[in-house]
C-alpha cells in the first residue's frame, strides 16, 4: 500500500496569503503545505481522502491518473472546496463515489447543489455517486475493509480511516475509549498536530504526542501543521525517533 501526502497544511495553506511569518517566507519545499490529503492505493484501487480547494493543483503534481472514490472526513471548506476539480475524472472513469457521514453529505447538497441535481442538470457539471458512512460499519473498498474511526473536532464529528495497518486521523481534539480500540496494532498512523500554543478544536503538537503513546503505533507523521508550529527541519530534529513531520509529496509504503 501506497500513501502519498498530498497536502499536509491547515485550512490557509503554506504560505498564507500576504504573510510575512518567517515560515511562510522559507524557502524550503517542506515549508510549502497544500490544504491536507492524501491519495491511497494498493493493488489496482486507488483513493483520496478529502477534497479541499487544491485538489486540482494536487493530482497535477502527484500525476494520479484514477480514483476510485474520495473519502470525506468532515465538510469544512479546506476539506471540501475542491469537489468540482473532479470532472476530469468523472470525463475518463464516469460517476465518483463519495464516501461520507449523513451530515456531511447533506452539507455538500447543500454547498454544490449543481452536483447534485437529478433534473435539468448541466451537460458537464461533475457527478457523484454517494455512499453513506456509518459508525461501526466498515467500508468495502475494492478487496480492503476499510474501518471509519469517529473522532471530534471540538464540537463537530469526524470520521478518520484505518486501512490494514495503516490509520488517517485528522481535524482531531478529542476520541473516545471505544474509537482509540480501533487504532490497536498500526504500523502507520498519520493524525493531526496544528501547532505549539493549544486551539480549541485541534490536537497541539503536545496532544498530537502524547496520543501517539497512546496508541504505540510503529511510526506516525504529523499533518495538518500551520505556519505556526515552526520550520520543518527544526520541528523534526526534536521528535521522537519514531515520529515524523509529513511533508507534501512525501509518499511512504506499508
Ligand atoms: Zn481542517
Amino acid at each position: 500500500m501506497k500513501v502519498y501526502f498530498l497536502g499536509t497544511g491547515t485550512s490557509q495553506g503554506i504560505p498564507v496569503i500576504g504573510s510575512t511569518h518567517p515560515v511562510c517566507q522559507s524557502t524550503d519545499l517542506k515549508d510549502k503545505r497544500l490544504r491536507v490529503s492524501i491519495w491511497i492505493s494498493w493493488d489496482d484501487y486507488s483513493y483520496v481522502i478529502d477534497c479541499g480547494p487544491d485538489f486540482r493543483q494536487q493530482m497535477l503534481i502527484s500525476n494520479c491518473q484514477k480514483v476510485d472514490g474520495i473519502l470525506f472526513t468532515h465538510e469544512h471548506a479546506d476539506h471540501t472546496a475542491g469537489l468540482d476539480d473532479i470532472r476530469p475524472f468523472n470525463f475518463k472513469m464516469g460517476a465518483m463515489p463519495i464516501y461520507a457521514h449523513e451530515r456531511v453529505i447533506d452539507n455538500l447538497k447543500y454547498r454544490f447543489n449543481y452536483i447534485f441535481e437529478t433534473e435539468n442538470r448541466y451537460p458537464g457539471a461533475p457527478s457523484v455517486v454517494v455512499n453513506e458512512v456509518l459508525d461501526n460499519t466498515p467500508l468495502q473498498l475494492g478487496n480492503m475493509k476499510v474501518q471509519p474511526i469517529s473522532v471530534m473536532h471540538g464540537d463537530l464529528q469526524v470520521y478518520g480511516y484505518r486501512f490494514g495497518k495503516f490509520a488517517y486521523l485528522t481535524d482531531v481534539k478529542t476520541i473516545v475509549q471505544e474509537e482509540i480500540e480501533k487504532l490497536k496494532d498500526l504500523d502507520v498512523l498519520v493524525v493531526n498536530a496544528l501547532r505549539e500554543e493549544p486551539h480549541h478544536s485541534h490536537f497541539n503538537l503536545d496532544e498530537a504526542l502524547q496520543f501517539i503513546e497512546l496508541v504505540k503505533p510503529k511510526k506516525a507523521y504529523l499533518t495538518h501543521v500551520s505556519h505556526m508550529l515552526g520550520f520543518h527541519e527544526e520541528i523534526q530534529k526534536r521528535l521522537p525517533k519514531n515520529v515524523f513531520l509529513a511533508y507534501d509529496n512525501l509518499e511512504i509504503t506499508i
